[in-house]
């Protein structure tokens, strides 16, 4: 809850693919569902992300983050093993 970005004077422009913040949305969607982990596939998925690369981006700085644990462990909904993310 420090720096979120750089949110400029109110642009409401009409960017099909908003660059605005995957971050933020998955960030977003991982408090909507915490406690649970997830991939990074699911989390593109689920955001309706066709590239997870970004997904991948996203989810990195929140490794770092408190109120975030990264772990390795079965993905939530596809039930992978692997690099999960999840709130807490
Ligand atoms: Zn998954």
């Amino acid at each position: 809850m420090d720096d979120s970005g750089i949110v400029g004077a109110g642009g409401q422009g009409a960017s099909e693919e908003s660059v605005m913040t995957v971050g933020a949305a998955v960030a977003q969607f991982l408090q909507q569902n915490r406690n649970k982990p997830f991939c990074d596939r699911c989390i593109g998925k689920r955001l309706g992300l066709k590239r997870h690369q970004k997904v991948r981006q996203a989810t990195m700085p929140l490794e770092s983050a408190p109120s975030f644990l990264s772990l390795r462990g079965y993905c939530f909904e596809c039930g992978a093993f692997g690099k999960t993310t999840m709130a807490r």
